[in-house]
Formats: structure tokens, sequence, C-alpha cells
């Protein structure tokens, strides 16, 4: 059954070509494998990617409707229609048009900062690892199978509040360390429930 989970996520446009660019960045990197720099560049990727996870779901993707009207319908495809429909598949996923210039962006910084190809490769390669990982939760958390571990189950429960109680909390969907930072993780029986939790767009009438 797992195996069935597995096809239609690879089979998944969007992750296909973001697993595609990883496994180019991983084979780069063998004859690297040896400096350390090359690991630690890998693990701070794949820190950024689990920071901005939070941020950019809360700061962004839960923003205010924009007026503008390409703003709003990329926002749509990005985050609103998602919590409309939150089992929809051609929502969830996110589109490599948003990601790659992101990542391209990144890794323009990295190499800027380190002058070192293998460095900037090592940090995307991260960057990519990490969202593949995001992607996956993401995607069991919205299908009708329990996670095999105790910590995907609770990050499953801790997203499926995001989307039926109460969309102001819980932003993280790997991991809750920065709900916890700025107290976005709270007791789920003391949340009550957000009428807006299915409609982002009414967020402007508030
Ligand atoms: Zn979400
Ligand atoms: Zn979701
Ligand atoms: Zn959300």
């Amino acid at each position: 059954m797992l195996k069935e989970y597995v096809k239609q996520y690879f089979s998944q446009f969007d992750v296909l070509v973001i697993s595609i660019l990883f496994a180019f960045g991983f084979l780069w990197l063998i004859p690297d494998m040896h400096r350390i720099h090359v690991w630690m560049a890998l693990a701070i990727g794949m820190l950024s990617y689990a920071v901005s996870e939070y941020l950019i779901h809360r700061f962004i993707f839960h923003m205010n409707p924009p007026k503008i009207r390409w703003l709003l319908a990329m926002l749509k495809r990005l985050h609103y229609d998602h919590h409309v429909s939150p089992n929809q598949l051609n929502l969830l996923f996110l589109p490599v048009w948003y990601s790659l210039p992101l990542i391209m962006l990144a890794g323009g910084a990295a190499f800027f900062i380190t002058k070192d190809f293998s460095l900037m490769v090592a940090f995307v390669t991260g960057i990519m690892g990490y969202l593949l990982y995001y992607e996956w939760t993401h995607y069991i958390a919205h299908q009708p199978v329990q996670p095999i571990t105790p910590w995907g189950r609770w990050m499953k429960r801790m997203h499926l509040w995001h989307h039926y109680k109460n969309e102001n909390y819980w932003y993280g969907v790997t991991n809750p360390a920065l709900d916890l930072l700025f107290c976005t993780y709270k007791n789920e029986k003391q949340v009550n429930r957000s009428s807006t939790a299915r409609n982002l767009e009414q967020n402007d009438m508030k």
C-alpha cells in the first residue's frame, strides 16, 4: 500500500523535477564527500528550508489577500486554494515555477558568499532534499493513511488542525520548532474552531 503512495508521489511533475535535480546534485558531490564543509553546506541548506517552511507559510501564504490581481492568483495557487480543497493533488505540491527561482536565488547567494561551486551545489542539494521531505510529509498528511512513525503521526495531526481547526496555529509541516518558539503551537482543545480555515480569502473582512 505504501508502494502505491510512493508511486503517486514521484509521478507528480513538480516532485519529479526536484528529485532529478536532487539526484544530479548528489552525484556531483560524490567526489567531494570527504570535505567536512560540503556536509555543513548540506546541513545548512536543510536547516534553511526547515526555517523558511514556517516563515513562508505563516507570513506569505497566509497574508491577507492582496489587491494586485496576478499576486492574488499566485497566492491562490500556492496556498489559498489548498485550504479550500486540502486533498486536491494538483494544489498540494509547490509548483516548480515557484520553488526553482527561489532555489536558484539561494544558490546564487551561497556562491556569492563561499565562491565555491561544490559548496553551492551542496547547499541547494540540502534545500531540495528537505523540500522533498516536506512535500512527502505534506502529501501523507492529506492522504487517508497513518504515518509509520509516532513523529509522522504527530506532524499529520498538527497539520490537519491547521486545516480543520484553526489556520492561525500550527504552521510547521515537518516540525513544530518555530511554532513552539513563536507560540503558534497550542493545545488543540484550547483553540477555537476558526470559520475561515477553509476560506483564507475571507480574512480581509475581519
Ligand atoms: Zn499548508
Ligand atoms: Zn495542507
Ligand atoms: Zn496554511
